[in-house]
C-alpha cells in the first residue's frame, strides 16, 4: 500500500478512519473498484438504496486525484449549456445541463445532510480571462447559465483584481453555485457515510482480476474475492490493466500543487478575502484558492514525472510570482501532483464495458463536483435504471488512437496550446 503524498491536506484533513484489507471471499450486490470521489459517492449511493456493496481501495480512501486536489468546487463542465446540447441533441443535452448545473449542490447537500467535516465554503468560483477571446467566452458562459436560473456574473477588470489581489484578467465569470473544500477530508467523510450506511469498504486492497463466473462478476486482490451481480469500476487517472483497454480511452496528466506557509494578516485582507476559488479560460491553465489557514494553493501543469524536488515545481511557482507579484518570493511549505483524466470530446464517460459492469472517469481536471454527480448516476444505473433515462450518454470504452504515444502527444498539444494562449489569450 502506498502512503499518502506529502499535502497540505495530508497535513491539515480531518482524520481517517481504517478500513481493513479485504480478506477471504464475499458476495455483495454490487462490487466498486476505486476509493476516490467516483467510487465512494457510487458506494454511498448504493448502500442507500440497501444495497449490498463492496468497496476496494488499493491504498487508503481519498489516495488518488480526490485526496491531492484544489479542493475547487465547480459546477457544469467544460462545455457550456449550447455546446452540449449540439453535442447531444436538444433533449439529452438540456438534461445533462440540468445535471451539470447541480453537481456543486449534491456536493454541498452531502457534506451537511451526512455532517462532513470539511472546511466547506460556498463562496463562489471564479474563472479568469487572460485576453479579448476568454472574456468572451466568460460573458457567453454567464449569459448561458443566466438565462437558467443560475447565480452567475461577469466580473470586470477592477471586480476581479478587487477580489484576487492581483491577477492579469480583464475580466472574469463568477460562479456563485461552487466553492472549495479540504478535499482529502471530504473523502474521508464520503468514505465514512457511505460506511455508516452500510458499505463495506477496504482498504490495502488492490483490484488484480475481474473475470465473469455465471451471471456474476468475480473481483480478486492478493487476499480475498467480492462475487456480486454488478461490478463499477472508479480509478480515473490511476486505472491500470484491470480491464484491457480502459486504460487507453482517458490520457492521464500530472498536475503540480505549491501550498505557501500561512500568509501574513495583512496579504489576507487583499487576497482572495472572500475565498472564492481560481482558475483561468487559458488553454494550459493555473488555479488557485486559499485554505483554512490562509495558505495560498497554487497549482498547474509542471512535470509530468512525480517527484518531490523542488525544481519540478517551478513552472508552477514562475507563474504564481507572474499572477501575485505582492507575495514577494513566497515561502512554500507543501508540494505534491496528482493525476486527472482528460477526454478526447470533453465530457466524463460512463462505460459499459460487458453486461452489469461499469466504469465512470475523465474528469478533464475538473471533477470534485462531478465525479460525485457520476457516483450517483452509476448507482441509479446499477439499480436498474435505463441506459435512456441516465443523464450521461451511457457509451462502450474507446480507445483513443495512439495512445501508447501519449507522452510526446502531451509535449507537442501543450507546446500548441501554450502558444495558442499567447497568440489568442
Ligand atoms: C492536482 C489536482 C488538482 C485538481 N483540482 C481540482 C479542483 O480544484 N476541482 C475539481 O473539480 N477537480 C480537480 N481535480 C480533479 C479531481 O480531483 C478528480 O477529477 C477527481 O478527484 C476524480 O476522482 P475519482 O474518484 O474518479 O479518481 P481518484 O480520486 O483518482 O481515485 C481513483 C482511485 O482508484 C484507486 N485504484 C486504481 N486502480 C485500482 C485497483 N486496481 N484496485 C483498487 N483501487 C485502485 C487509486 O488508488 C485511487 O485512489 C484535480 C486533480 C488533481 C490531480
Amino acid at each position: 500500500m502506498k502512503a499518502l503524498p506529502k499535502s497540505l491536506w495530508a497535513a491539515t484533513a480531518s482524520p481517517a478512519l481504517s478500513y481493513p484489507r479485504l480478506d477471504g471471499d464475499a458476495l455483495a450486490d454490487c462490487v466498486v473498484v476505486g476509493g476516490g470521489f467516483t467510487g465512494l459517492s457510487t458506494a454511498l449511493h448504493l448502500a442507500t438504496r440497501d444495497l449490498k456493496v463492496v468497496l476496494v481501495e488499493a491504498n487508503e480512501p481519498g489516495w488518488g486525484a480526490s485526496g491531492r486536489n484544489g479542493g475547487q468546487v465547480i459546477p457544469g463542465l467544460k462545455l457550456d449549456p449550447a455546446e452540449l446540447r449540439a453535442k447531444l441533441g436538444e433533449e439529452r443535452g438540456r438534461r445533462l445541463t440540468a445535471t451539470v448545473g447541480a453537481t456543486a449542490d449534491l456536493v454541498f447537500h452531502l457534506i451537511e445532510h451526512h455532517g462532513i467535516d470539511c472546511n466547506a465554503r460556498r463562496s463562489g468560483w471564479i474563472q479568469g480571462a487572460p485576453g479579448p477571446k476568454g472574456f468572451a467566452e466568460v460573458r457567453q458562459r454567464a449569459e448561458e447559465w443566466a438565462a437558467l436560473g443560475a447565480d452567475v456574473a461577469v466580473l470586470d477588470r477592477d471586480e476581479v483584481r478587487a477580489r484576487i489581489g492581483g491577477g492579469d484578467y480583464v475580466g472574469a465569470f463568477l460562479d456563485r453555485r461552487g466553492g472549495t473544500i479540504n478535499p482529502l477530508s471530504y473523502a474521508r467523510g464520503l468514505a465514512r457515510a457511505a460506511a455508516a450506511a452500510g458499505a463495506s469498504i477496504h482498504g490495502d486492497s488492490p483490484a488484480i482480476a475481474l473475470e465473469r463466473v455465471g451471471q456474476r462478476w468475480k473481483l480478486s486482490t492478493p487476499s480475498g474475492s467480492v462475487t456480486a451481480s454488478h461490478a463499477v469500476l472508479c480509478t480515473n487517472g490511476y486505472t491500470d490493466r484491470l480491464w484491457p483497454g480502459l486504460a487507453e480511452t482517458v490520457v492521464p496528466l500530472l498536475s503540480s500543487v505549491v501550498a505557501t506557509e500561512p500568509l501574513s494578516d495583512n496579504l489576507r485582507q487583499v487576497i482572495l478575502p472572500g475565498r472564492e476559488g481560481v482558475s483561468e479560460t487559458r488553454r494550459v491553465l493555473n488555479w488557485f484558492g486559499i485554505d483554512r489557514d490562509g495558505r495560498l494553493i497554487f497549482g498547474g501543469r509542471a512535470s509530468q514525472r512525480e517527484t518531490e524536488a523542488a525544481q519540478a515545481f517551478s513552472p508552477v511557482l514562475a507563474r504564481l510570482r507572474d499572477l501575485l507579484p505582492i507575495l514577494g518570493e513566497p515561502r512554500i511549505q507543501f508540494r505534491w501532483a496528482g493525476y486527472v483524466a482528460l477526454t478526447t470530446d470533453h465530457v466524463p464517460h460512463l462505460n459499459e464495458l460487458a453486461p452489469n459492469l461499469y466504469a465512470g472517469l475523465g474528469y478533464n481536471g475538473r471533477g470534485v463536483a462531478m465525479s460525485t454527480m457520476m457516483g450517483k448516476l452509476l448507482a441509479e444505473r446499477v439499480a436498474g435504471a435505463k441506459p435512456e433515462d441516465i443523464a450521461l450518454p451511457v457509451t462502450p470504452i474507446e480507445r483513443i488512437p495512439f495512445h501508447g504515444w501519449r507522452a510526446t502527444g502531451i509535449a507537442l498539444a501543450i507546446g500548441w496550446k501554450r502558444l495558442q494562449d499567447r497568440l489568442n489569450p
